[in-house]
């Protein structure tokens, strides 16, 4: 068993290596990669490469994203301390609870079910308690909580959910896998005055949203 120094200190490797060499910047994010423990969000099985630059199976057919793309995620939903934010695609939980170190509310939606509560467990026992986890299709959004300052989709789609635009505040932003199965890129949307702003960030792979 790998003891909490040498644990702090790969993530601090993860994140100089993978991800300020690579461009990420805000220092929020940054931190918040450096203490969350990505190696309790996977399998034992595959424990020992946490913190390599890889997504990692989590069962069911679906990953954690690599570092990096978590990394990239949250700093382009230009998210702060008083956002409201909704993720589409628990999975492990990681990218939540990355969120929620950063924001003042996270709602994630997980449609595979023995995820969803897997990660409700997880969040719950680490103390991440702003964080709330549903079992069901995210692509409807979570109307009750809406509007939401940022929504950020870990699964891919060729075109993006109309319900998760409606749910967008004004100014706020969505990021979200946008293509076909095999080869998708970031798009960033932002709500404004004047309608919607749309970015390409570049080219991404991530499981499709079914
Ligand atoms: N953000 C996750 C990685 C997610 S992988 C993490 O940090 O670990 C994408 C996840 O989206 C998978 O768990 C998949 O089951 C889920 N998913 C796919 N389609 C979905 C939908 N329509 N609604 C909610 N979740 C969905």
């Amino acid at each position: 068993m790998l003891s909490d120094d040498n644990l702090q200190q790969q993530r601090a490797l993860m994140v100089e290596e993978q991800i300020v060499a690579r461009g990420v910047a805000d220092p929020l994010v940054l931190k918040a990669m450096a203490v969350v423990p990505r190696h309790l969000f996977v399998p034992p099985e595959v424990q020992h490469k946490a913190y390599m630059d890889m997504a990692l199976s989590i069962g069911y057919q679906q990953t954690i994203s690599q570092p990096y793309v978590v990394a990239l995620m949250t700093e382009s939903a230009k998210v702060s301390s008083s956002d409201k934010i909704l993720e589409v695609g628990t999975g492990s939980g990681y990218q939540a609870a990355i969120l929620s170190l950063i924001c003042k509310d996270v709602y994630t939606i997980e449609t595979v079910a023995p995820l969803a509560s897997d990660a409700k467990k997880r969040l719950q026992s680490l103390g991440f308690i702003n964080v709330h986890v549903k079992q069901g299709d995210g692509s409807l959004g979570w109307a009750e909580h809406a509007p939401f300052d940022a929504i950020i989709v870990t699964a891919a789609a060729d075109t993006i959910p109309q319900m998760l635009i409606d749910q967008l505040s004004l100014n706020g932003r969505l990021i979200m896998p946008v293509g076909s199965m095999y080869e998708q890129e970031l798009i960033r949307i932002t709500k404004t005055s004047d309608g919607l702003k749309r970015e390409n960030l570049g080219p991404v792979i991530f499981v499709p949203l079914r």
